[in-house]
């Protein structure tokens, strides 16, 4: 696979490009942007061309290609050993750090941890020791970093030095959503490539040939909701949240179309249910995660969905010409425009941003919810 096939990445590519054409490759990038857009993908193929025996010079596709600059670019042979290694993963110059390595190390005291965090040990151990030395197959040693936003400061600190002075031909692609949440010393050492989002239609695409299984109407919802995150899209095909977010429209018109004043605790509960299956879901896939932030994870997801609602609303009632995120459920969007206006849609929308913000600060999951819900009922504007 061609290392131009990473699309909607121009940017990225043209600073790759420029320094593998200038043979002056930093040794250390951070690939920063939100997950799902091709930042492992490209770090893959990049360490590729790295490796190969012979790269050889292909023509840029048009988006990447600059008028004033060279017309071709380096991409792996696919031909050699080494390409073959990297496409079986067998390839012994090439590491892929990640927080449940802990399960691989020595120690048997690390071993027991929760792989929930980057630690020191993991970062000395399979990155730190392993860069001093000799590459196995010759030409260079490339690592890259999963989750970097993950690693705790004495992590970051011990991973100083490998950044600041590279032994040899060692190269390290860093990879985080949130670049902002790391270390500016660990940040300063590395050349930052920032990834953005993919374009809706682009995702749709891809979400046709990945899932050929899925409906069209399934694939056209996840592709506005999953916000350019070709990754969160197929993940959300997965969880079935589509028949969730079906459900949540319902229970979210029957809420505030609702005339008599609500029990207290129990605004929340049909919507908890299914925040409780997502939640199970994400901890399915990420086994190493808490219970706790497997259930908030869930609730942000069902916020997110709600929200969208609202944003449909807001477009609507202010004539914005834009298609709508629940094009499947207009009724429901209907139903919140007759019970509110433009503020108070604003309003409801800042409350479930609120309550985003609570989980995040680990605020009381019941409290935040409950809250959030009884000022939801009584947003309307008429
Ligand atoms: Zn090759």
């Amino acid at each position: 696979m061609s290392i131009f096939e990473v699309e909607h990445q121009e940017r990225a590519h043209r600073i790759i490009q420029r320094a593998l054409a200038s043979k002056r490759m930093p040794h250390a990038y951070l690939f920063a942007g939100p997950d799902g857009v091709g930042k492992e993908m490209l770090a893959t193929r990049l360490a590729k061309t790295l490796l190969c025996q012979s790269p050889i010079r292909r023509d840029l596709p048009a988006t990447i290609a600059d008028t004033n600059e060279d017309s071709k670019g380096l991409d792996a042979c696919e031909k050699c050993q080494d390409c073959a290694l990297v496409d079986a993963d067998t390839h012994p110059d090439l590491f892929l750090i990640y927080r449940q390595l802990n399960k691989q190390h020595p120690d048997s005291v690390i071993r027991k941890q929760k792989a929930l965090f980057l630690g020191v040990e993991i970062i000395r151990h399979f990155l730190v020791d392993r860069a001093g030395t000799r590459p196995n197959r010759g030409k260079a040693k490339v690592f890259i970093l999963r989750e970097a936003e993950r690693m705790n400061e004495a992590a970051q600190n011990c991973l100083l030095k490998t950044l600041e002075e590279p032994p040899g031909a060692t190269f390290l692609i860093v990879l985080t959503n949130a670049a902002d949440r790391m270390l500016p010393t660990t940040r300063s050492r590395c050349q930052q490539v920032i990834f953005r989002s993919l374009p809706t239609e682009f995702i749709k695409e891809q979400l046709t040939t990945l899932r050929p299984d899925a409906d069209q109407v399934v694939i056209d919802y996840v592709a506005k909701h999953a916000a350019g995150s070709l990754g969160a899209a197929l993940q959300q095909i997965d969880d079935d949240l589509f028949s969730i977010k079906q459900n949540w429209g319902q229970q979210l018109t029957k809420l505030v179309a609702s005339k008599t004043a609500p029990a207290p605790n129990s605004l929340a509960k049909p919507f908890q249910e299914d925040a409780k299956t997502l939640g199970q879901c994400a901890l399915d896939r990420d086994p190493e995660m808490s219970q706790t932030d497997a259930t908030r994870q869930g609730l942000k997801m069902m916020l997110s969905v709600l929200a969208d609602f609202y944003l449909d609303a807001l477009h609507k009632i202010t004539g914005n010409q834009v298609p709508l995120i629940n094009a499947d459920q207009p009724k429901m969007v209907d139903r919140l425009i007759k019970t509110h206006n433009s503020q108070s849609i604003i309003s409801a929308m800042r409350r479930l941003s609120q309550a985003e913000a609570n989980l995040s600060r680990n605020a009381n999951i019941e409290l935040t919810l409950e809250a959030m819900f009884i000022q939801l009922a009584k947003a309307t504007g008429n």
